[in-house]
């Protein structure tokens, strides 16, 4: 086991959109791959046809794009141990299923589903739940307990029917997990008699997910701990099929918690409480309905990744900031916690700020531009790189640069009513026009020259600051927002500047 290279999978099944937590277990995936030159693959877990929704295959693809996260192996990509995809891999799983009814790890059971049914509700009526198993098997329908001939005219009249693993009874089984460490299933206690091979010819999640693992030379499954109950299943699956020498180990990753109250992050917390918990957007084929992504909320994959790094990883010491490639040299399983991590959404959007900081005024000008597009904004570069330049400390994405500039772009129709109450007076456009004046005059057109001059200016008038810092502000922005008022005037240009002061004196009306 020890010189066998480390391969990992990522394994989604293509029901909808990817989950935050999707993308967390991809991460930690790649990062135990990477960080021992292993490798990262990703599977398509597709053999529920029931749930398969279009277009998830390719959103998973994207996302994981997005982060960065590039499987080695893949659909799409390749790799020497495809398809990758469990629907190609369809004809390669019944003979597993045959080779288990065949050495009495598994048997046929011709149950209908409404004859199941009614046995759960019969159950149900005795404050009982019914289960496929140890204590019933006996009793069904099913080549346990039919004989050799009747199984064999059932097969040939064509009936449906199911292959289901005989669990062993009263069996302790037990694994080392490396995250929780020591596990133990009782079989009679906890496990029943999981359906392998469906009647519409496709394994369950459980048999393909261990064929496809021992065929894909996995060695360690890095996934959900919603998964840990079926790891015992696929330990005796591995005992069954006689693969337990090349067993993968398995490490199941905690629960993502909800940012308030109890129980694990859902999808339906995110529109309830105004964040994503999707990597991208996402429109759902049938509804229409939009979820919405990091990506689209302006988030860089960078903060995304280190803020997911951070749900349930530490580094062990204060450090909170880390690339990916950072990542990959020092992530370990021993610093994954075994508690549920609580996701606070404040907290992605600070890593977005640290990201967002970092990146150089050319960088955040480009993408800018791109938002200044949209609203249908020309400007010349040279004033969105200072706008930028002179905004940038105060955002945390890219689409507030828009919130917090976008008067530098716009000149204000309406003006805020509250300022415009406390600070519009009787002389307020009798003093401005005298500041339209004394602008006029102005030919070096900087920040720091209009500051003298207009100070010189007061100090004369004896006026009070406030009396036209206040309104000269609300002129030019429509409200009490924005950077040094003379900053403002330089960035906005002369001209601008007294077509606005002119354009509040004529419009504001107390
Ligand atoms: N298809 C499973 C899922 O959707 C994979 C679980 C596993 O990694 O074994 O999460």
């Amino acid at each position: 086991m020890s010189d066998r290279k480390i391969r990992v999978r990522f394994a989604p099944s293509p029901t909808g959109p990817l989950h935050m937590g999707g993308v967390r277990t991809a991460l930690f995936n790649y990062l135990f791959a990477k960080k021992q030159g292993g490798d990262f693959i990703l599977r398509i877990e597709d053999t529920d046809q029931t749930r398969y929704v279009p277009r998830a295959e390719k959103y998973i693809i994207e996302s994981l794009n997005w982060c960065g996260l590039n499987p080695d192996e893949g659909p799409g990509i390749g790799g020497n141990f495809g398809p990758y995809r469990q629907s190609e891999r369809k004809a390669m799983y019944k003979a597993y299923a045959e080779q288990l009814v065949e050495s009495g790890w598994a048997y046929y059971a011709f149950d209908t589903a409404e004859e199941i049914d009614s046995l759960r509700k019969e159950a149900e009526a005795n404050k009982e739940t019914f289960s496929y198993g140890i204590a019933t098997r006996e009793e069904l329908n099913n080549s346990i307990k039919l004989s050799e001939t009747e199984v064999q005219q059932k097969i040939d009249a064509g009936e449906n029917y199911v292959i289901r693993f005989k669990m062993p009874a009263n069996e302790d089984v037990t694994e080392i997990d490396l995250i929780r460490g020591r596990v133990t299933f009782n079989t009679t206690k906890s496990l029943d008699d999981k359906v392998l091979f469906k009647s519409d010819g496709m394994p369950t999640y459980h048999l393909a997910n261990v064929v496809d693992d021992h065929l894909m030379e996995i060695t360690h499954v890095i996934r959900g701990e919603e998964w840990l109950p079926s790891m015992p299943l696929h330990v005796l699956l591995y005992r069954a099929l006689g693969w337990e020498e090349t067993q993968p180990k398995f490490a199941h990753l905690p629960l993502i918690l909800k940012p308030v109250g109890k129980g694990k992050l859902s999808k339906r917390d995110g529109d309830k409480l105004g964040f994503p918990v999707f990597p991208l957007e996402w429109t759902d084929p049938k509804t229409g309905d939009v979820s919405k992504g990091y990506r689209e909320e302006g988030y860089f994959a960078e903060a995304f990744i280190n803020m997911l790094a951070m749900l349930g990883w530490n580094p062990g010491n204060e450090q909170e900031f880390f690339s990916l490639d950072e990542l990959t040299k020092i992530f370990s399983l021993e610093r994954v916690v075994k508690s549920g991590s609580r996701f606070d959404p404040e907290k992605a959007k600070w890593f977005n700020k640290h990201y967002f900081q970092q990146k150089s005024v050319e960088e955040l000008t480009k993408l800018f531009k791109v938002v200044l597009a949209e609203k249908g904004v020309e400007a010349t570069d040279e004033k969105t790189t200072a706008v930028v330049a002179e905004i940038k400390e105060r955002c945390h994405f890219v689409s507030e640069l828009w919130e917090q500039g976008y008067y530098f772009f716009k000149a204000p129709t309406e003006y805020d009513t509250k300022t415009v109450k406390k600070r519009w007076k009787e002389d307020t456009p009798e003093k401005l026009r005298e500041i339209v004046a004394l602008f006029s005059s102005v030919n070096n057109w900087s920040a720091e020259t209009l500051k003298e001059v207009f100070s010189v200016f007061m100090n004369e008038k004896e006026w009070g600051f406030g009396a036209i810092m206040n309104p000269l502000r609300l002129s030019l922005v429509g409200g009490n927002l924005g950077p040094d008022l003379f900053v403002i005037c330089h960035l906005l240009g002369k001209e601008e500047t007294l077509a606005r002061i002119n354009f509040a004196i004529e419009n504001i009306k107390k």
